[in-house]
Order: C-alpha cells, then structure tokens, then sequence
C-alpha cells in the first residue's frame, strides 16, 4: 500500500517517495522504478532547456517568425513579429488586414489575400524571397518585407501548419536608394563638369575675338553692336557655364570665417525688397551659432535661390523663415544619410509655407534642368546648385516637404574646417597702369591661345607662347626674358600648370604666375578651396578681366 500510494503521487507529479525496505521483490521493484523515475527528470530537464534555447534564439533573431497550424490560427510568433504585424492572435485575418495593408512593390496594388505569404503559406506553398510592402494604418513610413514560407508536415506527409519568416529591408533600401541618388548626381556632375570646361574654352575665344575686334570697331556702329550683342550673349553662356561648375562641384570657393547669423540677416535684408510684400520674411537665430568656414557669396546665392523657390511655391503670399542653430549630426544620423560624416554642424534652414512636393518630386528636384515651372520661369539649375555647393562645401542638404502643408531645405555646414586659409583676401584694385611687359602664355588648346595672344598684344604686351610645360621649360632654360608665367592649370605633355610654376620659379625666383582654368581641379583647388596667394583668372573672361588679373599679379596683389 505504501507503494501504490508512491506511485500515485509520482503519477500527479510530484516527488517519488519509494518504500525503505520491504522485502527483496517489492526493494527490486522500487529500485527500478526510482531509476526509471530519475531518467525521466533528467529528460524532461535536458528537453526544457533545448526548448528554452530553442525559444529564446527565435526570439532573438531580428527576423519575425510566425507559425500557423493546419487551420491557419496563429500558433507562434516571436517578439520581431509582434513588434511588426501587432501583438493580436489574429495576424492575417479580415479585421487584421483593416490595419495592416499589403502592397505589391509599387505600393499602391493591393496583395490579394490568397498571394500573401500567409494566404501562400497555408496553401502549402514553400517559397522564398517574396517582397512586399506592409502599410500600417495610422503610421507614416511604410515597411519594406521579404518574406519566406516553408509548410510543416505530420509524419503521414499531411499539411499541419506552415512557418512563415519575414525580413524589415526598409532601412538597408533606404540606404541603397540614398547611394543610387547620389552616385546618379555625382554622374551628372561629372558629366556636367566636362562639358563645362570645354564649353568655357570656346566661349574664350568668342569673348575674346569680340573684344580685340571691338578695338576697331570704334569707328563702325554697327559692327560695334553686333559684336556687343556677340559679347552679351557669349557672357549668358558664361554664367550657365558658371552655374553647371557649382553644379558639378567644381566651382572655385573662397571659404572664410563667417558669422552665419549676421551673413542670414544680410540676406534677409536683400530678399525683403526681391520677394515682395507678400511674403512674411523671418529669422529665427541661434543666439551663438558655431563659426564656419564657407565661401560667403555662395552662401548667399544659396539662400537667394531657395527663397526665390519658395516665393514661387506660394504664389499668394505666406511666410519664409530662415532658422540658424548649432547641431549635431549623430552616428545613427550618418547610418540613415550615406552622406553623413557624423559631427558639428550649423544648420541654416529655409522653410516656406507653400504648396509643398511630394516623395517623388524630392527626389529628382536636385538633378540639373529639373524643373515643374513652365518655359521661361525656371532653369532648373537652383538647388543643384545649392546641392553642389554644399557637397563641396562638405556639409550636407536635406528636404523636408509635405504637399499643401510647406517645405523645410535643411543645409548642414561643418563647423570643423580648419580654418588657417580662412581670411582670403579679395583681389585689390589695380594700381599701377598698364605696362610694358612680356608674358610667357602657356596654353595647349590652339583656338584659345591665339585670342589670348591677340589679346595681349593689342593691351601692349610682349608675348612668348609654348603649348605646354616642357616646351615652356625649354625657353626659360635657354635664357628667354619675360616677366610673367600666364598658365592654364590643367596641361598636357606631363607637366600640369603649378608643376611648371614651380619649375620656372626654381630657375627665376619671383617671377609672379598668373592661372587659368576653366575647370579648376585639385592642382589648384584644393578640396575646392583656393589656395592661398594664387592669382586665377576663370575662364571665359573679357580683356579687361585679363588686364585686371595681370596687373594684379605684376604688381604682387595679394590674390
Ligand atoms: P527652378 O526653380 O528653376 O524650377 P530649382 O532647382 O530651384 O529649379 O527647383 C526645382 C524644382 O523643385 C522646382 O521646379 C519646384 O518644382 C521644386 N521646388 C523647389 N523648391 C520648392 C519649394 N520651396 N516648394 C515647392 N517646390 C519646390
Ligand atoms: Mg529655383
């Protein structure tokens, strides 16, 4: 009796409490019966802690994991997949799907009930890499999901259920997106950029040919106009072409210290009689915004532009605000924005109450001749511009915009340049006339060194010409006299424009150089910043352009 009583106890699970001593059959059987008892204790602890492991692994992946059965009721699902379809006993059901829409990839064609990975699932289908896009009703973003299937069966081979994995890509193609976006800009610049400097050598030929002939034209009026209409037009390509470089990142930039708040008051000044009294112009100013080294003109143009674009975006009137304020841009900032290098920065920030753009539209809005305004109105040029000159700059430009509601253009500027080639002066004014002097033109495109010549010579000047560095070397070493190194940066033949006026200067020390470029690269623009005390005409330029940046240099100006 002691024995049925310890076997009945054992049964409802509790301890086993087998009889001391109670002859030799009954002690055999209860020996048996307590090995038989501790086997199964430590099975049943060696299967909870597999199912434990087994348990928190699943709920540990990042993955959502879901389990159905044969009747297609949620049997399992672990923490991500909570987290992702809500914590509800109901996932995929009719009242689920009121909250949780399923897209195909183009999100906005509804998923049919039956291709979704659960309707899949529980049709026994095995399959991997579904995407789709989930929507959840009263959230903004919308969730990106690869999703994969496997059916579970009984051991008669019968459908018992199904295992459904699903994947959240939406930040990895947010970031992918993000890299196509800017290596398509990047392309475009590059491709704008090339086509910028050769346009620029034309256009010096043009302009200049015009200005030697205006010379003598004095006494022939309508020659004279003609070639001033010639001029005037050769001047609008220049300032295109002026634009497509900021585009392609390749303007020259004088960076200074700026004080951000004072150069946002200025602006806000001068926009105060450009847009109108329609629009209520704000500034909302951090009281000691962070100094940043940028070139200040640019940064005006910068504001110029994106308030001319809001002007337009609220065509009855509203209000422009323009916010500065010192900020941080975190490591998880820089992990969502593949542009980002984490850091301090000042943000200036343009915000209007306008008509807005939706997701698509801000997505192309930085792409050179993209325009909605009707011919005539817009170039398209505006925030490329602006996109390009924050990137060379080395901040970092965002949109924010909601249509109907108003758009926010954030610029963020690093406030960690160094700042030793910060004060640049501006080229003073000439002092000393015109004078007679030879120059050394270094130039390899033909068209474009014969006007420069013609130039020279019809200003006075004597001229020695080679077409590249080592034929330049060559007359400095045979003993020619001139008394200025007038030189394109970039060159052929091996030498580029400051390897050779390193090489002359070695040999005539003093002799002031004078640069050209249409294109200025690092040779000379280092990470777009001049360098200090370099004298650079851009290319096209007019006669008196070149007789300033001549002077300047002959008279040691500082560039
Ligand atoms: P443009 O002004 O010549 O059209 P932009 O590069 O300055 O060229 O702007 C490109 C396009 O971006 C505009 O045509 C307009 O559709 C849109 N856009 C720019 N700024 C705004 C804004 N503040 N509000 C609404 N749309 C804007
Ligand atoms: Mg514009």
């Amino acid at each position: 009796s002691q024995m049925a009583l310890a076997v009945d106890a054992f049964g409802q699970g509790k301890t086993l409490a087998m009889p001391g001593s109670a002859g030799v059959e009954i002690d055999r059987l209860a020996a048996s019966f307590r090995h038989m008892a501790d086997q199964i204790d430590e099975r049943t602890a060696a299967l909870r802690r597999n199912s434990e492991l087994l348990h928190k692994t699943i709920a540990s992946i990042g993955d959502a994991v879901l389990v159905i059965d044969r009747d297609g009721h949620v049997v399992f699902t672990n923490p991500a997949c909570r987290a992702l379809f809500g914590d509800r006993a109901d996932i995929g059901s009719e009242d689920w799907q009121r909250t949780h829409l399923r897209f195909r990839m183009d999100g906005v064609t509804p998923l049919p009930s039956a291709e979704s990975p659960i309707g899949r699932a529980f049709a026994g289908d095995s399959f991997d890499a579904q995407e789709l896009i989930l929507r959840r009703v009263g959230e903004t973003k919308d969730n990106h999901i690869i999703a994969s299937g496997r059916p579970i069966r009984d051991a008669g081979g019968n459908f018992d259920g199904a295992v459904i994995v699903y994947r959240d890509v939406t930040e990895a193609r947010e970031t992918e997106r993000q890299l196509r976006q800017a290596q398509k800009l990047e392309a475009i610049g590059q491709l704008t950029g090339g086509v910028a400097h050769d346009f620029n050598n034309i256009l010096t030929v043009i302009i200049g040919t015009a200005s030697v002939l205006e010379d003598q034209a004095a006494d022939r009026p309508a020659l004279a106009d003609g070639l001033k209409r010639i001029d005037r037009a050769a001047m609008r390509g220049a300032d295109l072409t002026h634009n497509l470089l900021a585009v392609a990142r390749r303007q020259p930039l004088r960076p200074r210290k700026v004080d951000i708040n004072a150069l946002v008051k200025d602006a806000s000044t001068l926009l105060r009689s450009t847009l109108g009294e329609d629009v209520d112009i704000r500034t909302s100013l951090e009281a000691d915004a962070a100094a940043v080294t940028i070139d200040p003109s640019q940064l005006t143009t910068a504001l110029l532009n994106l308030a001319l674009n809001a002007r337009d975006a609220m065509p009855g009137g509203g209000k422009l605000t323009m916010e500065t304020g010192n900020v941080v841009l975190d490591e998880a900032y820089a992990h969502a924005n593949a542009d980002v290098v984490p850091g301090a920065y000042v943000l200036v920030a343009v915000s209007d109450t306008g008509q807005g753009m939706s997701p698509e539209l801000v997505e192309r809005v930085f792409e050179p001749f993209f325009t909605t305004k009707e011919a005539g109105k817009g170039t398209g040029l505006g925030l490329s511009m602006v996109y390009g000159f924050i990137k060379q700059s080395r901040g970092h430009i965002k949109i924010y915009s909601e249509p109907g509601h108003g758009t926010t253009i954030k610029m963020y500027l690093p406030t960690t340049g160094d700042t030793t080639e910060a004060a640049v002066d501006e080229p003073a004014a000439p002092t000393a006339a015109a004078r007679r002097a030879t120059i050394l033109v270094v130039e390899d495109d033909a068209l474009v060194r014969h006007t420069v010549v013609q130039q020279l010579q019809s200003m006075g000047y004597a001229v020695v010409v080679a077409t590249n560095g080592p034929q330049a070397m060559a007359l400095v070493e045979q003993g020619t006299a001139f008394d200025l190194l007038f030189t394109d940066v970039i060159l052929p033949g091996g030498m580029n424009g400051p390897t050779l006026a390193q090489a002359v200067q070695r040999l005539r020390p003093g002799v002031p150089v004078l640069y050209t470029s249409g294109y200025t690269e690092n040779a000379i623009v280092h990470q777009g910043r001049l360098d200090p005390g370099v004298h650079l005409l851009q290319k096209p330029y007019r006669k008196t352009d070149l007789a300033r940046a001549l002077r300047a240099a002959l008279d040691g100006a500082p560039a």
